[in-house]
């Protein structure tokens, strides 16, 4: 038998690979082998019917939150990983140089889905049910204990995190900024800064970053944000950043994080994120409005994203940022066989923001079925 698994009359659509158009994808040994139209059900052990459905890479969510408390999915993460198509996720700093272990431990033990780490600035990462932010207490900050996790866990550690809000950072300083730019340097990884509400204007912030780094929540609608304080047009430098490189990463999250009348202004004004992510965590999965990185998508889609755009945000580009680049989130052959298989279903959909907004969708985008390493994790009940 030449595959162990085909996938056979899907619309194959990966833009990272150059990739679209009804083709089958053939896997075998966990990676994949061919992907081409007319591949021989005869040649494989099982096949499984993609007719009018989109066949992506597994998505890739790089921002979301695996570690264990309140605030994040826990032994959850394969549930919600695995019905939404997404086979890689990126802890987002959940983390830091005191509990690193920990989130380590959860993840060999507890979670399947390929999971990589930004580690906090803070020691404590983010502490779900404490009162305050984990920069709250200043020295909580470890550049030498961030920098050297990194180095001892090379294989999930990705980057460095620096939560820059009321709560975790309430002052006008830059000091924060300046010892997360020192961890990120002595590790040799990047950076990855939220920034919902932070003290200073995102131009201050964005002058400590270099290619390759990453802004989070880039559609938050507070102060300092993508635009300027009447939040109508982008920031001259915001656009010049992008096109440098610094990676804007939107984050649904909740809270104000994912604000509907900005992102239209900013998608009026041509710009797109470069990734596209979930923040999820226990909660937002349940309760919303996130659920899901194929809901996220769905919300960008309404507002007039094509699907080409937002799938290459939740494939390649991220799979990049992970250090996974031709590996993963790619249906290349050689690639791990990840593959999602999704429904554009047409129906009235609410989708709301973060900030009390609703819109009616017209389309969403559902997941039917999942593959990780060729294995078939997640089938839609309902097909
Ligand atoms: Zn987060």
């Amino acid at each position: 038998m030449k595959y162990d698994l085909l996938i056979r009359d899907g619309e194959v659509t990966d833009p990272g690979a150059g990739l679209r158009g009804p083709m089958d994808v053939g896997i075998t040994g966990g990676k994949i082998v061919e992907v081409a139209a007319g591949l021989r059900e005869e040649d494989a052990r099982r096949t499984i019917s993609a007719k009018n459905r989109i066949v992506t890479p597994g998505l890739v969510d790089v921002h979301a939150h695996v570690f264990v408390n309140s605030s994040d999915m826990g032994e959850n993460t394969d549930r919600f990983c695995n019905a939404s198509g997404v086979t890689t996720v990126c802890d987002a700093g959940s983390a830091g140089s005191a509990n690193f272990a920990g989130l380590r431990f959860v993840v060999d033990k507890a979670v399947r889905t390929r999971t990589r780490a930004f580690v906090n600035l803070s020691a404590i990462g983010i502490a779900g049910t404490a009162r305050s932010g984990e920069l709250a207490h200043f020295p909580y900050a470890d550049p030498e204990g961030c920098a050297r996790t990194i180095a001892e866990n090379r294989d999930l550690a990705i980057g460095v995190k620096l939560r820059y809000g009321p709560g975790i950072v309430w002052e006008y300083t830059t000091e924060p900024l300046k010892m997360a730019r020192q961890a990120a340097d002595m590790a040799g990884v990047p950076l990855m800064i939220h920034i919902t509400g932070t003290p200073l204007p995102l131009p201050e912030i964005l002058a400590h970053m270099r290619p390759g780094d990453i802004i989070t929540h880039c559609f938050h609608g507070q102060d300092h944000g993508i635009m300027g304080p009447e939040k109508q047009f982008l920031l001259r430098e915001v656009v010049e950043a992008q096109r440098l490189g610094i990676v804007f990463d939107c984050a649904h999250g909740r809270g104000g994080h994912f604000n509907f009348p900005l992102i239209e202004k900013a998608l009026d004004q041509g710009f797109l994120p470069d990734t596209i992510s979930t923040d999820l965590t226990f909660m937002t999965a349940t309760r919303g409005p996130v659920f899901d990185l194929t809901t996220t998508m769905s919300k960008l889609m309404h507002f007039g994203v094509s699907i080409e755009d937002v799938v290459l945000r939740a494939t390649a580009r991220p799979a990049k940022i992970a250090g996974l680049e031709g590996t993963v989130g790619t249906l290349r052959p050689g690639a791990n066989a990840d593959v999602a298989i999704l429904e554009l279903r047409d129906g009235n959909f609410e989708f709301r923001d973060t900030d009390g907004n609703t819109v009616t969708g017209k389309r969403r985008l559902i997941n039917q079925l999942t593959v990780k390493d060729g294995r078939v994790l997640y089938e839609s009940a309902t097909g």
